[in-house]
C-alpha cells in the first residue's frame, strides 16, 4: 500500500510552518493543499521550498480570480475552484468560497448560487467515474458542508451544495477551512459522513492517505 502525504493549510499564517518547511520537517510531503484565506506569498514560499504540486481554492478573504492579474493567483500552484485534477493516482476537486454574508464580498455565494456552481462540476465528476472508476479521492473547499463543522452565525453557515457534491462524488476526504473558532465549541475536527472523512484543516495538518490504483 503506498501512501500520499498531504500538507493541508487554511486561514492563518503559522510562523512555525515556515521553520518546519525550511528545516526539512515536511520533506516527505507529496502534495500541498490550500483551503483558502491564506496570503498567496505563504503558499508560494511553502511550495517553492518543498517543490511539490500545490492545489488550492480561494476563500472569502482572497481576491476574485482574474487571469490577467498575477496577484490573484498563487505562483507555482493550481487554482482548483470548480475543477478537478489528477495527481498521480489521486483525483482532487476544488470548491472555493463561503456563504454570502456581505453584498460586495469576494468569493461569497448564496446557497442557490453555490448549487449552480456545484452543478458545473457534475460533467467532470461523471467523466472521472467513466475514466478512472471513481469521481474523486479528495474534495478541497473553503467552506464546510451544511450542518458539519459549521455554525449559526451568518458568515459560517456551511454550503448545502457541498453535501450534494459529497453524495454525488463520494470522495474519501473533504478538506476545508473557514470555521476556525470551531475548536472552542466542538472537540472534533474530523467527522465521517457516508463515504467521506471530513477534516477541518485549520490552521494546518498533515494527512497520509492511501493511494488507490484506478479501476
Ligand atoms: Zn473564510
Amino acid at each position: 500500500m503506498s501512501l500520499v502525504k498531504i500538507l493541508a493549510l487554511s486561514d492563518q499564517v503559522i510562523e512555525r510552518v515556515y521553520s518546519l518547511t525550511t528545516s526539512g520537517h515536511f520533506k516527505d510531503v507529496d502534495l500541498v493543499v490550500g483551503c483558502g484565506d491564506l496570503p498567496y506569498t505563504y503558499l508560494e514560499y511553502i511550495v517553492t521550498v518543498l517543490n511539490v504540486p500545490l492545489y488550492y481554492v480561494p476563500g472569502n478573504h482572497d481576491p476574485d480570480f482574474n487571469p490577467r492579474d498575477a496577484r490573484s493567483k498563487v505562483e507555482g500552484g493550481s487554482n482548483l475552484d470548480l475543477r478537478t485534477a489528477r495527481c498521480n493516482q489521486t483525483l482532487i476537486g476544488g470548491f472555493g468560497g463561503c456563504i454570502r454574508y456581505r453584498p460586495d464580498g469576494a468569493n461569497q455565494y448564496t446557497q442557490s448560487e453555490a448549487y449552480q456552481r456545484a452543478f458545473q462540476m457534475a460533467p467532470q465528476l461523471l467523466l472521472n467515474r467513466i475514466r478512472y472508476g471513481r469521481a474523486l479521492d479528495i474534495l478541497i473547499s473553503h467552506s464546510p458542508p451544511f450542518g458539519i463543522h459549521d455554525d449559526n452565525d451568518p458568515a459560517h453557515h456551511g454550503f448545502k451544495a457541498l453535501n450534494w457534491l459529497l453524495r454525488l462524488a463520494r470522495p474519501r476526504y473533504l478538506f476545508h477551512g473557514h470555521t476556525h473558532f470551531f475548536r472552542n465549541n466542538i472537540a472534533e475536527h474530523e467527522t465521517v459522513s457516508e463515504a467521506t472523512r471530513i477534516i477541518n484543516v485549520y490552521p494546518y495538518r498533515t494527512i497520509a492517505i492511501e493511494q488507490r490504483p484506478f479501476a
